[in-house]
């Protein structure tokens, strides 16, 4: 069965375009949590925020490419010469830093938001990528709102911008207008036709408006596309970025249509989940894929008795397998402080020997008060004990994280039937050439 091992880059953007969604912004020290966390989830990529948007933004990339070495830190930069001189000041320290140069195309933007002809749009992005690869060997580029930018005019920067340096050419919805199979033919287009194509990589990136963020994600990944873009509970922009943890268990638990691997480690997902919506006080949908709280719960009576009886009943993945704690562990006032670390582990944390003893020594107090302590109760205990400051950011042991993302590639056991082999693409459409785009008020990011 095992054909090649085809490898997908994650590129995380939680904190990027996950934290410029609202309600979502976080401080220098929520950050750096993040970033620990994403470190030990396994992302190739962590795109750690936007240095000239901010003195903030380009402190907490500057802290993260210094703290954080395994993975690839990326900064955001406009198609210009001050940002990209900013987003390399902020990330020269890092072990592997990588600047992504922004520069939208679509005619709509280049009109309205630009006003810039093609021709000069061309000459920026050329430009910059050259100014950006003369600082870093790493460059992405990203032609925003690419997915409504005319084909052979996209073609044509692309085309300039992989002379020009790029290593990475991500591929924006910007505004989550596409649809599966347009993206995929994209896709395709764009590997037949930019020369060079093959020296770098395709990355999707999309937006969620129309709720086909992942679908669209991984059309892009059967088309060719090597790299993902996608965020923490699926946060940014309007309706939000693909979901990572969507992206991740799709290919794990549907290998036999997505035969691709990534080196996330899948039972850190439910504890990132957590901790960032932890940090930002926006609660995950309780129906959400993957992270939501309903995501394996059963309720219907018919239900429970299958999934007692053997869990394939009804569930396609084990709650264990992305993280979520076991249910029927319970901690009480007998619980040992082992029971509490690997809990607080769940709801990521990790913690030194003296923290844990300090939260130990409250969690025993709370548990002789209240029979049951829930995770609630934890959370509010561990950010009691834990006030924001210095000191209170968790301690992460670096991991190795590819051990951890030994995962089988299947179990043996299909409980489903296969889906036919024929895509079902044969069907017309008949459509209006008449598209009303609404223009927004867009300056920030793709
Ligand atoms: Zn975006």
């Amino acid at each position: 069965m095992a054909k090649e091992n085809v490898r997908i880059t994650v590129f995380d953007t939680t904190l990027r375009d996950g934290e410029q969604s609202p309600g979502c912004s976080m401080n220098y020290q929520e950050k750096l949590r993040v970033a620990h966390q994403l470190d030990r989830l396994g992302v190739d990529v962590i795109e750690a925020g936007f240095p000239i948007a901010s003195d903030g933004d380009f402190e907490a990339v500057k802290a993260i490419a210094v703290v954080i070495r395994r993975p690839i830190i990326a900064g955001l930069a406009r198609a210009c010469h001050t940002d990209i001189q900013r987003a390399w000041d902020a990330l020269k320290d890092a072990a592997r830093p990588r600047i992504h140069v922004f520069l939208a195309t679509s005619d709509i933007h280049l009109k309205y938001k630009l006003r810039i002809t093609r021709e000069e749009c061309l000459a920026q992005a050329r430009e910059s990528v050259a100014f950006a690869k003369s600082l870093c060997d790493d460059v992405e580029f990203s032609p925003e709102d690419a997915t409504r930018t005319d084909p052979d005019f996209l073609c044509q920067v692309l085309e300039a911008v992989v002379e020009a340096g790029a290593t990475t050419l991500n591929i924006p919805d910007t505004v989550g207008y596409t649809v599966p199979t347009e993206f995929g033919e994209l896709i395709v287009t764009i590997r037949r036709r930019v020369k060079g194509i093959e020296k770098v990589t395709i990355s999707a990136h999309c937006h969620n408006d129309l709720g086909m963020a992942v679908a669209n994600t991984m059309a892009a990944i059967s088309a060719g596309a090597r790299q993902v873009e996608c965020t923490i509970n699926g946060i940014g922009e309007r309706a939000g970025n693909a979901s990572l943890e969507e992206i991740v268990m799709a290919m794990r638990v549907r290998y036999d249509r997505y035969p691709y691997e990534t080196a996330v480690a899948a039972e850190h997902l439910f504890p990132a989940s957590q901790l960032l919506s932890e940090i930002t006080g926006v609660a995950v949908q309780p129906n959400k894929a993957i992270t939501g709280r309903n995501a394996f719960a059963h309720e219907a009576g018919i239900h429970q008795d299958g999934v007692l009886k053997n869990p394939l009943t009804y569930e396609i993945m084990t709650p264990q397998s992305v993280g979520v704690p076991d249910s029927k562990l319970v901690l009480g006032k007998h619980s040992g402080r082992h029971a509490l670390a690997i809990r607080c582990e769940q709801l990521g944390y990790q913690f030194d020997r003296r923290a844990l003893d300090d939260i130990y020594r409250r969690f025993v107090r709370l548990a002789d008060k209240i029979k049951h302590v829930e995770d609630h109760h934890l959370l509010e205990l561990i950010r009691e004990t834990h006030k924001p400051s210095t000191s209170a950011t968790p301690l992460f042991e670096p991991l190795a994280v590819a051990a951890a993302a030994g995962v089988p590639a299947q179990e043996s056991v299909r409980p489903f039937p296969m889906a036919p082999k024929a895509n079902a693409f044969g069907l017309p459409l008949s459509i209006s050439p008449e598209h009303h785009h609404d223009q927004e008020d867009y300056l920030w990011g793709v």
